[in-house]
């Protein structure tokens, strides 16, 4: 199956209708060259009217970790947002919003992700080899080819992804912009960090450890 199938058969699903509190409303946004998937538990109620992911002040702080405008975030096709569930569960009475429903990863997560690129960890090239060595690899430009850094995210659990940069030629030599760079891997693996299983276990009951393991892979960098 082809990514465009998967996202319109994830934009037509109805399968929680008799369970969610709205029509369902499935929010998602990855294109065939999407290098960054973030992914968060579930759309939020201004998300769920807005139809933008991240379109609430828990994007804004997403955007000022990353370092990128509205304009960045919604415009480069670069940048993919792919949650545990696609649509809002719905906010409980007593505050916060309910568990996303588990049957949205099950039904379309690994579908979703067969489609999107990756880079395997033996693959020879910077951002694997960053993710085996968890040290920050740099490739040195030249008259014909622009620069690069790829620097390993590192959780408490280990490395979860690697943010790979292009830069003008030079710049990947400066000390400046590697600590610039470093700075910004370190707000990406809290990023990353926050939606691994240790953590989301308590906000997703009933969800097993096979499928936070899936989920929280998910939500590693994918470059
Ligand atoms: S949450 Fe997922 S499975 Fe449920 S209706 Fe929305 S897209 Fe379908």
């Amino acid at each position: 199956m082809s990514l465009d199938a998967v996202l319109a058969g994830i934009r037509a699903c109805r399968a929680c209708a008799d369970e969610l509190p709205h029509e369902p409303r499935p929010v998602v946004r990855v294109s065939p060259v999407t290098r960054l998937l973030i992914c968060g538990q579930a759309p939020g109620r201004r998300v769920h009217e807005s139809g933008l992911p991240f379109d609430d002040p828990s994007g804004d702080r997403l955007r000022s970790w990353l370092g990128v405008d509205r304009e960045t975030f919604y415009g480069d096709p670069s940048i993919g947002v792919a949650a545990m569930a696609f649509c809002c569960p719905g906010t409980d009475p007593k505050g916060g919003d309910y568990p996303p429903p588990r049957r949205c990863a099950q039904l379309w997560r690994s579908q979703l992700l067969a489609q999107l690129p990756k880079v395997e960890r033996n693959t020879d090239n910077a951002t694997a080899a960053a993710f085996r060595s968890a040290h920050t690899c740099v490739v040195k430009g030249s008259e014909q080819a622009s620069g690069a850094l790829a620097v390993p995210l590192m959780a408490p659990a280990g490395c979860v992804g690697v943010l790979a940069i292009e830069l003008p030629r030079g710049s990947e030599q400066r000390e400046s912009m590697r600590a610039l760079v470093t700075i910004l891997a370190a707000q990406l693996a809290r990023v990353v960090a926050a939606v691994r299983p240790a953590e989301t276990a308590d906000a997703m009951p009933g969800w097993s450890a096979s499928e936070l393991s899936d989920v929280a892979q998910a939500a590693s960098i994918r470059t």
